[in-house]
């Protein structure tokens, strides 16, 4: 039995979506309940762990460089653990290790078991309870939580669109029971929480596994409910899933932002049916309209996937012209890489890199002028921006951080009053293409 108290420091490092940030939170907290404690720095953690993605090629590129460079640390000092998880880990551990050389513990990012069953090898947990609870007020709950959180409600994905790896490695959909959700939802408003965005990777999907008829809508409806919550917001839908029940439920509650995030992925529909999402360019526009009749304000933003296997020059106009019919708001574009597992990597990658990296641009470059547009429209207006961080967009300039309930990005001078989390009205004066200043009225 340990007969003195030793505090592991960790430190955590996590690429990716919004589901991944929500499991290093996750870890985090498994780590502080065993009593480590967050590292300052990561040369000083006796725990490293590596949260990585695998969405793109390039994604996994990082956590392989990332994983190279801390073999240093690893030399230094041997007695630092690595760990990997997120979605570079397979279910075929041993696939992941030869891909992944160099860490000590992998384990996939839905089964922190692994995790903590991994560490209860290297590092037993001391058997006398009177160590823990002295280890726990040690560690306490320190971590600061700003005023816009996270909060995952299903985990996985049950589609199988020909390009995504993520149902590979997260595995079938599976939904949080409404009342942890609402559990937790609650706790964090006690903590000071204001905006809670609920995750899923088809979060509009949720609830369907219940075969209850409990659904996304519900669920909104019942947070919508906690007193002190200012916001709620939802990704990432999926648009063959969004009901008319749904869309009336975001109109109508006040809390609920005008935002909703619908990767429509191409503007084809021969690449759009080669990709297997199921609906098509009309159905597309169709529900683009039907979601703004109901809620004229509401901004939409998107995901798109540039140089898919087959993709013309004419398809990908397409997609430029569709990106002119529904202007949305921010549009994030990818290009296609083939990810093992999936079916369309077993498809000839036919369109060259430079196709792809042009096609990239001048989608870029439109979606700009587009942006820019919305936002020139919004000068010298007023709008409701709720303070997220104390975060700069230049160096010599103090700034807060803030985002409208449209998800726009914007900047307000920094002065003496604590405007952190708070709820402002600001006037917009200059914009670009990504975010706006603005002062507050
Ligand atoms: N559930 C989301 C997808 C999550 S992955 C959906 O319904 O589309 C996040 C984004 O990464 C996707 O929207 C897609 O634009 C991009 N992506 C996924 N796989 C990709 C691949 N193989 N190559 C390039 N981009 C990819």
């Amino acid at each position: 039995m340990a007969s003195t108290v030793d505090t592991k420091r960790y430190w955590i490092w996590t690429v990716g979506c919004q589901m991944n940030k929500v499991d290093s939170d996750r870890v985090a907290e498994t780590m502080r309940a065993r009593g480590y404690i967050p590292a300052e720095r990561e040369e000083d953690a006796d725990i490293v762990v590596l949260n990585s993605c695998a969405v793109r090629e390039s994604a996994e590129r990082r956590v392989s460089g990332k994983l190279g460079n801390l073999q240093q640390l690893k030399q230094d000092r041997p007695e630092t653990l690595l760990v990997l998880t997120g979605c570079s880990v397979s279910p075929d551990f041993e696939a992941t290790r030869k891909r992944f050389k160099g860490a000590d513990i992998y384990f996939q990012p839905t089964r922190l078991d692994q995790f903590t069953e991994a560490l209860d090898k290297v590092w037993p947990l001391p058997s006398d309870p009177g160590i823990m609870a002295c280890w726990q007020e040690q560690s306490g709950d320190t971590e600061e939580q700003g005023p816009c959180a996270y909060v995952p409600i299903s985990n996985g994905c049950d589609k199988l669109c020909t390009y995504c790896i993520v149902p590979y490695r997260r595995g079938r959909e599976k939904s949080r029971p409404v009342f942890d959700i609402v559990e937790e939802c609650g706790s964090l408003v006690k903590r000071g929480v204001k905006e809670i965005t609920l995750v899923g990777q088809r979060v509009n999907a949720y609830g369907r596994d219940f075969k209850d008829g409990t659904d996304l809508a519900d669920l909104l409806t019942l947070v919508h409910d906690i007193p002190d919550l200012v916001r709620l917001r939802f990704l990432t839908s999926y648009p063959k899933d969004m009901s008319d029940k749904l869309i009336e439920t975001v109109a109508g509650l006040d809390k609920v932002c005008e935002h909703i995030h619908l990767p429509v992925q191409s503007g084809s529909n021969a690449v759009l049916e080669n990709m297997r999402r199921g609906y098509s360019r009309e159905d597309y526009l169709a529900l683009a309209q039907r979601i703004r009749r109901a809620a004229p304000n509401l901004a939409l933003s998107t995901d798109i996937i540039v140089g898919f296997p087959g993709e013309t020059e004419e398809q990908y106009a397409e997609t430029l012209s569709l990106l002119e019919e529904v202007r949305f708001s921010t549009v994030y574009v990818a290009a296609y890489s083939p990810r093992p597992g999936t079916l369309a990597h077993r498809w000839e990658d036919d369109v060259p890199k430079e196709v792809k990296k042009e096609r990239l641009q001048r989608l870029d470059a439109l979606q700009q002028r587009i942006s820019m547009e919305q936002h020139q429209m919004l000068k010298h207006q007023v709008t409701e921006v709720l303070i997220d961080s104390a975060q700069s967009e230049r160096k010599d300039l103090p700034q807060w951080r803030g985002r409208t309930r449209q998800n726009r990005l914007v900047f307000v001078p920094r002065g003496d009053q604590d405007l952190l989390g708070q709820t402002v009205t600001v006037r917009i004066e200059k914009v670009s293409p990504f975010a706006m200043q603005g002062a507050v009225a």
